[in-house]
């Protein structure tokens, strides 16, 4: 039997799902987090992530999903490789890391269920996703509906960010009461910089026009 009350939530460390962790602190009586590993260049995400995790509280988990890496060249774990600056007019951006967040879910659902967890939080958007096609609606609720068929369970995906700009994902930390966290403790940079980081990789220009947009409204 599952139970409603309890949620797992796919953490990295990053603004948006550090976000979620308080989201479903706030929306649910037992959070756990799951950080997977995927090759990335930067170790330091595990680290952030479970020093997030203590702050809030909740278990920490992480899993080593390496082999992600092996099967198909992308920027955020091939070190040779120049990271896309923006998405190309004809295809996806090298940073695009094909079928990841098809692998993360499953794996999360898997979890969740050796748990009793039904419900599953991820800081996806479609309102900035970048070019990359797993982070849209219709293939989370596809991801969805596929998991209780294969499990024959009734996990249910949250996805609190999945409308929002990333203006209004720093109001929705500020609502929450933990803007300055999210603000000084999390890791979104692609070049592994902590807080607002290198400033010029395509996850720092997101994150800080997004911060600048918001903190203008609100002055
Ligand atoms: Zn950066």
């Amino acid at each position: 039997m599952q139970n409603n009350q309890s949620a797992l939530v796919l953490h990295s460390g990053g603004q948006d799902s550090t976000t979620c962790l308080f989201w479903a602190i706030k929306n649910f009586k037992e959070v756990r987090t799951l950080c997977i590993t995927y090759g990335q260049r930067h170790s330091l995400e595990v680290e952030i992530a479970q020093k997030i995790a203590q702050k809030a509280s909740v278990p920490f988990q992480v899993l080593d999903a390496g082999f992600i890496s092996t099967l198909a060249d992308n920027s955020l774990t091939n070190h040779t490789m120049i990271m896309d600056q923006e998405k190309p007019a004809d295809t996806y951006p090298n940073t695009f890391v094909p079928g990841r967040n098809l692998f993360f879910l499953t794996f999360a659902a898997v979890i969740a269920r050796s748990h009793g967890i039904q419900n599953i939080v991820t800081g996806v958007s479609q309102a900035d996703y970048s070019g990359y096609p797993d982070c849209r609606d219709t293939f989370i609720r596809s991801a969805n509906t596929t998991l209780n068929l294969a499990m024959d369970e009734q996990f249910i995906i949250h996805t609190p960010l999945m409308w929002l700009s990333k203006a209004e994902t720093w109001a929705l930390a500020d609502e929450l009461g933990v803007f300055d966290i999210v603000k000084n403790n999390t890791l979104t940079c692609y070049n592994g910089i902590i807080a607002e980081g290198c400033g010029h990789c395509p996850a720092c220009k997101l994150r800080n026009e997004g911060l600048r947009q918001y903190e203008e409204t609100k002055n």
